[in-house]
């Protein structure tokens, strides 16, 4: 058997460290068994999947190291590796197993889900809606039908009784099947979703062993009974542990970045960031704290994953790249700082902007010093306006910030227009508005225009640093949270 792996991010926004976590195991697993290993994209949420985001994942795993031996890019023998450009095979499967009697059409409203779902609530039965909550009496089942009700296909799941996991790391886990519902298959825009795509795919693709996220383990239910069904050998499983925040809870990017971009904005080098990844719930068997990629995928062990659940953390990642830093050449420092940001392309974006404002030359590395640095040297002093505070301030930016999350396209007008939009709706001058953005963006108001600078620097870095501002100006409580969200919402903007 030639072991077969593969990552298969959904291309929904950032490239987050959490796929280059799980790139880089599946990888050492099928390096150290001389085997391959595939990116696959999964864009069948195609109102979500954006081709930007899709080449920035491929971009950011590139520049990790993490390459694959088939993709979407570079083809192969399994493709097409894009499920978007595959969505024509998927119906063919869910129509198998509805004559296999495993699945059927659901032409229930939304309106009767919820009505369902509550009426489980209320009787106080905890569990998910099945076949027998969902199927329609023959006769309203002929009736919708003829009437041409939009339906989807759901798969037949047990009502009761445990069901059997083997993980390659826990052993045999039992999971309850009252909790896993009638999963939809193919829904009514004839899209797969993820369960039934991801498992034709990997059968498909002749996939070994299923390297995921821990936080797909309660989909295994009803990946197995999918395998059954369709009378197809199961890949091996194995969930890895969750990266986390310092505080344990589950990596967000409220609380750290996680997107690969901003690492790689800061100045990290990628040999640092995947020495960092392979030390989250891994060790090299003599406990080194810095190694090379290939030095892992030579001392690759699966078995040696740790299941406490391992804490990303900033700091540690500054100092091991540091470590790396320290390691490099005087030649090979200067390399990285080329290509990094002090080379011909990034100045020139930035020239254009800087030398009206000069005198000498002299004056540009100040000026320009932010769109190198990290988080600007700000405090709350920084922001004091004549007229507006700073618990008004930290609003703003916190709308801001919002609507910059939700933005695909990160250029400097529609940069602009959500400021604008925002600074309307609030009935602030679009001048007092982007004051403290300056600040946040540049440490100065007496800087270029601040959507420029945005556009220069990025969105990871401008995400970042505005998140940063909002911190120094002392944060946003659990709960002025909440209520912000909702005047957010009803704001008059978008
Ligand atoms: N598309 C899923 C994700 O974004 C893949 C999960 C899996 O590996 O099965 O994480």
């Amino acid at each position: 058997m030639t072991v077969r792996t593969r990552v298969a991010p959904s291309p929904t926004g950032d490239p987050h460290v959490g796929t280059a976590y799980i790139a880089l195991f599946n990888r050492c697993f099928a390096q150290q068994h001389g085997g391959q290993f595939i990116l696959r994209i999964e864009d069948t949420d195609q109102s979500r999947s954006t081709d930007q985001s899709e080449q920035m994942i491929l971009d950011s795993l590139k520049w990790l190291g993490l390459t694959w031996d088939e993709g979407p890019d570079v083809g192969g023998p399994h493709g097409p590796y894009r499920q978007s450009e595959r969505k024509g095979m998927y119906r063919q499967y869910a129509e198998e197993l509805i004559e296999k009697g495993h699945a059927f059409k659901c032409y229930r409203t939304s309106e009767e889900l919820d009505a369902l779902r509550a009426g489980l609530k209320e009787s106080g039965e905890n569990r998910a809606l099945k076949p027998q909550d969902l199927e329609l009496s023959a006769d309203d089942q002929v009736k919708r039908e003829a009437e041409g009700v939009p339906y989807v296909i759901r798969m037949r799941v047990p009502v009761d009784g445990r069901c059997e996991i083997q993980d390659m790391l826990r052993g045999t886990v039992e999971l309850d099947w009252a909790l896993v519902d009638a999963q939809i298959l193919l829904k009514s825009d004839g899209m797969p979703t993820y369960h039934l795509a991801n498992i034709v795919d990997d059968h498909l693709m002749e996939i070994t062993h299923v390297i995921r996220g821990e936080e797909w383990l309660n989909s295994a239910p009803k990946h197995k009974l999918l395998y059954e069904y369709f009378g197809w050998d199961m890949p091996a499983l194995c969930h890895m542990p969750l990266l986390r925040n310092p505080d344990k809870s589950k990596l967000s990017k409220r609380k750290n970045p996680t997107s690969i971009l901003f690492y790689q904005r800061m100045g990290y080098l990628p040999e640092a960031l995947v020495n960092y990844l392979g030390r989250m719930g891994w060790s090299m068997p003599d406990e080194s704290e810095k190694f090379s990629l290939l030095q892992m995928q030579d001392a690759f062990d699966i078995q040696r994953v740790s299941l406490g659940g391992p804490v990303f953390d900033v700091e540690k990642l500054s100092w091991l790249n540091g470590q790396w830093l320290r390691d490099q050449s005087d030649e090979q420092f200067l390399d990285s700082l080329l290509g990094w940001a002090y080379n011909r392309d990034y100045a020139m974006k930035i020239i254009p902007h800087l030398r009206q404002r000069v005198e000498t030359l002299s004056e540009v590395a100040d000026k320009a010093a932010f769109c190198f640095n990290g988080m600007p040297a700000i405090n709350e002093a920084s922001f004091g306006h004549k007229q507006y505070g700073t618990d008004d301030i930290k609003v703003w930016l916190q709308y801001l910030l919002w609507t910059y999350e939700a933005r695909n396209d990160w250029n400097r007008d529609g940069l602009f227009a959500d400021a604008k939009a925002i600074a309307d709706a609030l009935e602030v001058k679009i001048k007092d508005f982007l004051f403290p953005v300056f600040i946040a963006i540049a440490g100065t108001s007496a800087s270029f225009s601040v959507v420029d600078s945005m556009e220069i620097i990025g969105s990871d870095i401008s995400r970042a640093r505005i998140r940063h501002a909002i911190e120094v100006l002392g944060g946003v409580s659990k709960k002025q949270m909440k209520k912000l969200e909702k005047a957010y919402r009803d704001l008059p903007v978008g």
